[in-house]
C-alpha cells in the first residue's frame, strides 16, 4: 500500500479547473478509502468515488456543478475529517453524505446533460423546420415570381386587348358612318328616281294633253309645265350635254359612191363623212392598166386611207399608181393580206413593163409597200370622222369584209365573200358590228348560179378527174388564178390524190410561198408529191413531165405559162382541163368552155408573151367544178337574212348576175338600191 500527500498527489488532467482544495479533499478521502479497503462496507463507496471522478473527467457542466456544490469548503472539511476517523460509523455516515451530495451532483450533472440534449434536439428539430421553412419560403418565392410574371403577361395582353377594342371601336364608327352616308346617298337616289319617275310621268301626261289639245297649245303647255318648276334648269343642263356630245350625232352625212367594181374589175368604194374621205379597195380593171373608171370623183375630199379587202388584183391592183396620186396615203390592210400584196404589185409591175404607158412600175411599187399598215380583224381603225373594221369574208386567205362608221351610221361592204370552208380558209364570220348596217354593199359574182354544184360534190367530181387522166397517163391542167385557187387545188391535192406528182407553175409558185407562211397550222403547199417548176423552166417541164396534175397561172388562159402547158394538153386524148375558178365573159377561158360545151372543134389559144395565136385542136377533156371561192346566189340570199341590212347594194357581178339575184332578195322583202351611190 502506497501513500500519498495532497502536495505530492498527481492531478487527473480532467480535474483542472476545480478548486484545489476541492481536488485536495477528494484525493484525500480517495487515499482514506484506499486504506480502509479491508473493510469490505467502504469498498463499494470507494468504487463509487472513482466513478464520480470519472464522470467528473468527462463533463465541464459536471465540474462546475460540483465545484458549486462542494463550495462549502467547512462542509466538506467536517465530512473528510469524519471520513478520516477512525470510527467506522462516523465514517461511514461521512461516506455517505460524500455520496450523496456527489450523487445529487451526479443527477444534475445528468439533469443539465438532459436538457443540453433537449435543446441540442431541439436545436436540430429547428434546423429542420427551418429548412423546411426556407424551402417553403423559396417555393413561396418561386411561385410569387411566377405570378407576377403571369401578371405582367395578362397586363400586357390586356393592354392589347383594349388597343384592338379602341380599333374595333373605330371601325366599327367608321363603317356606321359608311352605312349612314349609303343609306343617305340610296335615299338620294331614290328620291331622284321617284323626281324622275314622276317627271317623266308628268311629261308623258303633258305630251298627250299637248296632242289633244293643239290649238291651245301655247296655254297648255305653259300651265302644265309649271310643276315641272325647277326640274326644268337640270333638263335642260342635260339636253346642252347631249347636244354638245361629238361623234354620237345621227346626222354625221354618212355617203357611199362606187367608184368602180359594179361589174368584176376595178372594185373601188368611196365612203365619205363630211370632208373625210376613205377608199375601201383600189383594184385593175380588165387588163390590169386602168384602175378604178371614177377614181376622179374623189374630187376635193381628205382622202384618209384605204382599206384592201383582199390581195387579189381586182380588188388591189391599182394601189401604188394610187399612193403616187396621194402621197402620204395609208394602206391598211390584214397581215397576211399586206404580205401578199407585195408580190402581187411586183408581178403586176412586171406585166405593166410590156405595156407602152404603164400605170406604174417598181419605184411606185416600193411606196405603197413602205404605206402598208396591217390590221387585225376585230381592231379598230379611225380615219378622221371614221371607225374602220374588219371580220373574216372566207374567200382567201387574209380576205376581210369592212365596216365603216360615222356616228351611228354603219355601211359594210362585203368584198368577195365565201360561206364554205375551204382547205386553206374558214368562211364568212361577221362581226356584231357589222349587224343591221344601214347599207350593205354585197359582191354577187355567182348571183345568177342558184344550182352551183355543192362543195363537197365538186371535190370528189375534181378528184375521180384527176383519177382518171393520170391513170391513163395524161396530165391534168388547172389554170388557177395566182393567189387564193392555185393553192387551195394544191391542198387538195395533197389530202385527196396523195403519190400523184403534182406541179405549180408561174406567178401561183412565188405566192404559194407567201401563202404558206397564212395557212391554218400543219397545212402547207408544198411537199409529199406537189412540186413547183423553176423559174424559167417551164418549157422543160412540158416536155419532160410524164404525167399528173398541174397547176398554172394565169386562171383564165389570157397569159403566163398555163398557155405553155395548154399548148401540150389540149390535143392529147388522155389529158384533161379543169376549169375551177371563174371565167370572165370575153375571156379564153370562158371561149373554151362554150366550145367544149358544143361537142368540140378547133381553139384559139392566145400566143405567150403577145405572141400570134395558135389554132389548136381540143381532143382532151374540159370540165368545169364548182370550186370557186365566192358565195353562191343561195349564200348570199343568207348573208343578207343574217346582216338584215336597210338598204343593199349589189356589185362584182354580171349585169345578169346582179339582177337575177337583186329579183331574189327584193322577193325575200329587201330594199335595193338601183344607184351606184347612196
Ligand atoms: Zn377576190
Amino acid at each position: 500500500m502506497s501513500t500519498s500527500t495532497p502536495d505530492t498527489a498527481p492531478q487527473h488532467p480532467s480535474l483542472a479547473g476545480l478548486d484545489p482544495s476541492v481536488v485536495a479533499a477528494l484525493a484525500a478521502a480517495a487515499g482514506a478509502l484506499e486504506r480502509l479497503t479491508g473493510n469490505g462496507g467502504l469498498l463499494g463507496e470507494v468504487r463509487g468515488v472513482k466513478e464520480v471522478l470519472a464522470q467528473l473527467a468527462q463533463s465541464a457542466s459536471l465540474r462546475q456543478l460540483t465545484a458549486r456544490t462542494l463550495a462549502n469548503g467547512a462542509s466538506l472539511s467536517d465530512s473528510a475529517e469524519r471520513l478520516l476517523s477512525a470510527d467506522p460509523a462516523a465514517a461511514t455516515s461521512a461516506a455517505n453524505e460524500v455520496r450523496a451530495q456527489v450523487d445529487g451532483a451526479v443527477r444534475d450533472a445528468a439533469q443539465a446533460r438532459r436538457r443540453e440534449r433537449r435543446a441540442a434536439k431541439s436545436a436540430s428539430v429547428d434546423q429542420v423546420q427551418l429548412d423546411r421553412m426556407r424551402r417553403e419560403r423559396d417555393s413561396a418565392r418561386e411561385d410569387r415570381n411566377a405570378a407576377r410574371r403571369k401578371a405582367e403577361y395578362a397586363t400586357r395582353e390586356a393592354a392589347d386587348l383594349r388597343q384592338q377594342l379602341a380599333e374595333t371601336t373605330t371601325a366599327l364608327a367608321d363603317a356606321q358612318r359608311q352605312a349612314e352616308d349609303a343609306a343617305r346617298h340610296l335615299s338620294g337616289l331614290r328620291e331622284r328616281h321617284e323626281d324622275l319617275t314622276w317627271l317623266a310621268g308628268a311629261l308623258h301626261t303633258t305630251i298627250g294633253r299637248l296632242s289633244r289639245q293643239r290649238e291651245e297649245r301655247d296655254t297648255t303647255a305653259q300651265r302644265l309645265l309649271e310643276p315641272l318648276g325647277a326640274q326644268l334648269e337640270p333638263l335642260q343642263a342635260a339636253l346642252r350635254t347631249l347636244t354638245s356630245a361629238p361623234a354620237t350625232t345621227r346626222d354625221l352625212d354618212l355617203r357611199v359612191e362606187m367608184l368602180g367594181g359594179v361589174d368584176i374589175g376595178g372594185s373601188c368604194v368611196l365612203v365619205t363623212a363630211g370632208d373625210d374621205a376613205v377608199l375601201v379597195d383600189c383594184g385593175a380593171g380588165p387588163g390590169a392598166e386602168n384602175g378604178p373608171p371614177h377614181l376622179d370623183r374623189i374630187g376635193r375630199r381628205r382622202l384618209t386611207g384605204v382599206v384592201i379587202t383582199h390581195a387579189h388584183n381586182d380588188h388591189a391592183g391599182f394601189v401604188p399608181a394610187l399612193v403616187a396620186r396621194h402621197p402620204g396615203l395609208g394602206v391598211f390592210a390584214t397581215p397576211a393580206t399586206v404580205d401578199l400584196l407585195a408580190t402581187m404589185w411586183r408581178d403586176s409591175a412586171k406585166v405593166l413593163a410590156r405595156r407602152p404607158s404603164p400605170a406604174y412600175g417598181n419605184r411606185e411599187v416600193d411606196r405603197a409597200v413602205d404605206a402598208l399598215t396591217e390590221i387585225g380583224f376585230g381592231s379598230t381603225l379611225r380615219l378622221g370622222d371614221l371607225e374602220i373594221e374588219l371580220f373574216p369574208a372566207g374567200h382567201i386567205v387574209g380576205a376581210a369584209s369592212v365596216v365603216v362608221r360615222a356616228g351611228e351610221r354603219r355601211v359594210v361592204v362585203s368584198g368577195d365573200v365565201s360561206t364554205s370552208r375551204q382547205a386553206t380558209v374558214d368562211g364568212f364570220a361577221p362581226s356584231s358590228l357589222a349587224q343591221a348596217p344601214d347599207l350593205l354593199v354585197l359582191e354577187s359574182t355567182y348571183g345568177a348560179d342558184l344550182a352551183q354544184q355543192p362543195r363537197a360534190e365538186a371535190v370528189s367530181a375534181f378528184v375521180s378527174t384527176a383519177r382518171e387522166v393520170t391513170d391513163a397517163g395524161g396530165v391534168l391542167l388547172v389554170p388557177a388564178f395566182a393567189l387564193g385557187r392555185a393553192q387551195e387545188v394544191a391542198l387538195l391535192c395533197q389530202e385527196m390524190l396523195p403519190g400523184v406528182p403534182v406541179l405549180i407553175d408561174g406567178l401561183a409558185r412565188e405566192v404559194s410561198e407567201v401563202y404558206e407562211r397564212h395557212l391554218p397550222e400543219g397545212r402547207r403547199v408544198f411537199g409529199g408529191a406537189v412540186r413547183s417548176v423553176a423559174r424559167g423552166g417551164t418549157a422543160e417541164a412540158v416536155k419532160t413531165f410524164r404525167g399528173g396534175v398541174v397547176i398554172s397561172t394565169s386562171g383564165m388562159l389570157h397569159q403566163g405559162p398555163v398557155l405553155s402547158w395548154a399548148r401540150r394538153v389540149l390535143d392529147d386524148p388522155r389529158s384533161g382541163l379543169a376549169v375551177v375558178g371563174y371565167q370572165d365573159a370575153e375571156s379564153p377561158g370562158r371561149r373554151l368552155l362554150r366550145l367544149a360545151e358544143a361537142g368540140g372543134g378547133y381553139f384559139e389559144l392566145p400566143g405567150r408573151d403577145g405572141g400570134d395565136p395558135e389554132k389548136v385542136e381540143v381532143r382532151a377533156s374540159v370540165t368545169k367544178f364548182g370550186l370557186g371561192a365566192h358565195a353562191n346566189a343561195t349564200q348570199l340570199s343568207q348573208i343578207v337574212q343574217r346582216l338584215q341590212p336597210s338598204g343593199l347594194m349589189l356589185v362584182h357581178g354580171e349585169e345578169r348576175a346582179r339582177s337575177m339575184l337583186g329579183n331574189r332578195l327584193r322577193s325575200m322583202g329587201h330594199h335595193l338600191l338601183t344607184e351606184t351611190s347612196w
